[in-house]
């Protein structure tokens, strides 16, 4: 099956820096797929490279198996981007924006439906006379993402979509593009925010320094990097033995949490240690990494 979207070699310098170096991989059509990384890492001059925004130094990327140059009508036709940076046209009304980006795709009056529906989904309705430079940051989001959407495209790109946005349109947005990915679409989100990734990506890549540090399904990801926290609840003068101290990644006054590598460091050996040094043990639990854990530990950067 044609891959939704393939990447081979891109590569991207600004000047002295380089934004991405000889990048690679391909999203199976129908994945829900993360692309993660600190800041600067290169991922939105990825996606502009895929929306034919930024032009690459060398490489080639293709949409369903359009490339993004020779065939830049075919990929946009199949691409929806909702790009990081808010970027609109302040007069225009939302009903106008939407309805401006149909003609531009060529889709005639059966967009109207389609129109209402997005509307509806990302419950723009009682905004959609409202000029864009009348709505706030959120509303603002939401038409963007409407407008990556009135063509229906197959593959849908999303550059940080909840980054600075409230509890609740993060909820909405979490809805919505399962919803889209419920209905066969490709989705590729970049996100900040880790568990998002882990809630919702099937799949996920790590970029940083511009380029591909790891990529597999999110469980796997998770696995392959198998550690796990203890925090133990002591007296708070309590003072711990030089072998217990050196595993501490958080705390203070008795109360610390550890950081145990799998196969190395057993809970029952930490908690010997303890006893024999006389510490009473107040309270103890584990936890399991979350993805921001593993990330912090591949890229050695807290994101
Ligand atoms: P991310 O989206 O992962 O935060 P970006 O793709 O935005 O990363 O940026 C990657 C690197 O390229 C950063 O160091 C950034 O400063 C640089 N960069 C991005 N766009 C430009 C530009 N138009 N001119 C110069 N440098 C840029
Ligand atoms: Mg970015």
């Amino acid at each position: 099956m044609t891959a939704a979207l393939s990447i081979d070699g891109v590569s991207k310098r600004y000047g002295s820096l380089t934004a991405l170096n000889a990048v690679s991989f391909e999203i199976a059509q129908g994945e829900f797929f993360g692309l993660l990384g600190p800041n600067g890492a290169g991922k939105s001059t990825l996606i502009n490279i895929i929306a034919g925004l930024v032009r690459k130094d060398a490489g080639t990327v293709a949409v369903l198996g359009h490339d993004t140059v020779r065939n830049f009508r075919g990929a946009r036709r199949n691409l929806g981007v909702v790009p990081q940076e808010l970027v609109y046209d302040p007069f225009f009304t939302v009903q106008e924006i939407l309805r401006i980006q149909a003609g531009y795709y060529g889709c005639g009056s059966e967009s109207a439906a389609w129109i209402d529906e997005l509307l509806t989904a990302l419950d723009l309705q009682d905004k959609r006379g409202a000029k864009m430079r009348q709505l706030s940051g959120g509303m603002k989001r939401r038409v963007l993402i409407a407008q990556a959407l009135v063509h229906k495209p197959p593959v849908v790109v999303l550059d940080e979509p909840t980054a600075g946005v409230d509890v609740e349109l993060r909820r909405a947005l979490w809805k919505f593009t399962r919803r889209l990915h419920g209905e066969g679409h490709t989705i590729v989100l970049t996100t900040h925010y880790l568990e998002e990734a882990e809630a919702l990506c099937e799949r996920i890549a790590v970029m940083d320094g511009g380029e591909l540090r790891a990529l597999e399904p999110t469980r796997a990801f998770l696995d392959r990097h198998p550690f796990r926290f203890l925090r133990i609840k002591l007296a708070p003068d309590a003072v711990l033995p030089d072998a217990i101290r050196a595993l501490v990644v958080d705390g203070a006054d008795g109360d610390y949490e550890l950081r145990l590598k799998a196969g190395e460091q057993r809970i029952g050996e930490v908690l010997e240690a303890l006893r024999a040094a006389e510490l009473r043990l107040l309270d103890v639990h584990t936890r399991e990494p979350s993805l921001e854990d593993v990330f912090v530990e591949l890229t050695g950067d807290a994101a």
